[in-house]
């Protein structure tokens, strides 16, 4: 699915320059479920941004799907990234004057989708995260757990080999942190891949694999006998 080998990365700062990422060898296979775990700072970000295409990097390889990642054009990138990519955030980043029908619906307009077949994606996809009862409310009308699923129904819209998520968890209670973790291992389980960032212990050991970063450096790489959210008890 992706392999990454010797990649650095550096901001500048001023005259000088940030080293972020030291030299990170990873490969991830279809239908793993990966958990990108540090502190604040360790370059989670940096690292998943740079997967996402979404930021380059100085030094080193990224082959996604086969593809040679490396100084491309802006629409190069953003046709890679529709063609392969789903996104995940923090913040949900919903667009707040759109229902979350069509919070869903947006991604395949860019894509190219006919409005009727876009409708019944995003209706098919937003039963999946069970808010179909829900299509017609706006973000602010929805809970922190129920926005995120809209956000994961619109990642899902179009198809996306790989699932990236910077800290999905982030802004949610633990009950409803867990209830999301059990619909993203349910969606693993179905085959779906899937990178999650997050820098607490509770949420990575719900993945089967843990990539520890320190200071741009890949600490330990293992795989985890993976926790199932639905019997952990709150
Ligand atoms: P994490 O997600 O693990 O908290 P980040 O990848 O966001 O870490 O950041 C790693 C380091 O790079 C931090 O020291 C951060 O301040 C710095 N950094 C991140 N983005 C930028 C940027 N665009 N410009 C300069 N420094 C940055
Ligand atoms: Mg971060």
């Amino acid at each position: 699915m992706l392999k990454i080998s010797q990649l650095h990365k550096s901001y500048p700062i001023g005259d000088s320059s940030l080293h972020v990422l030291k030299g990170i060898d990873l490969e991830v296979n279809e239908g793993e479920m990966v958990a990108i775990m540090g502190s604040s700072g360790s370059g989670k970000s940096t690292l998943l941004n740079i997967i996402g295409i979404l930021d380059d990097y100085d030094e080193g390889d990224y082959t996604l799907d086969g593809v040679v990642i490396k100084d491309l054009t802006e629409k190069k990138a953003a046709i890679y990234r529709n063609k392969f990519l789903g996104f995940i955030f923090q913040s949900f980043n919903l667009i707040n004057y759109k229902n979350a029908l069509e919070n869903v619906a947006l991604p395949l307009y860019y894509q190219g989708m006919k409005r009727k077949e876009r409708q019944e994606k995003a209706k098919y996809h937003l039963e999946k995260v069970g808010l179909l009862d829900w299509a017609h409310h706006l973000p602010n009308e929805l809970s922190g757990g129920q926005k995120q699923r809209v956000a994961i129904a619109r990642a899902l819209a179009a198809d996306p080999k790989l699932l990236m998520a910077d800290e999905p968890t982030g802004a949610l209670d633990t009950t409803t942190s867990y209830d999301i973790m059990e619909f993203l291992q349910q969606l693993n389980d179905e085959g779906k891949t899937l990178l999650i960032v997050t820098h607490e212990e509770d949420i990575a050991a719900m993945c089967k694999r843990v990539v520890r970063l320190r200071d741009g450096v890949i600490m330990e790489d293992k795989i985890v006998e993976q926790v199932r959210a639905a019997t952990v008890n709150v």
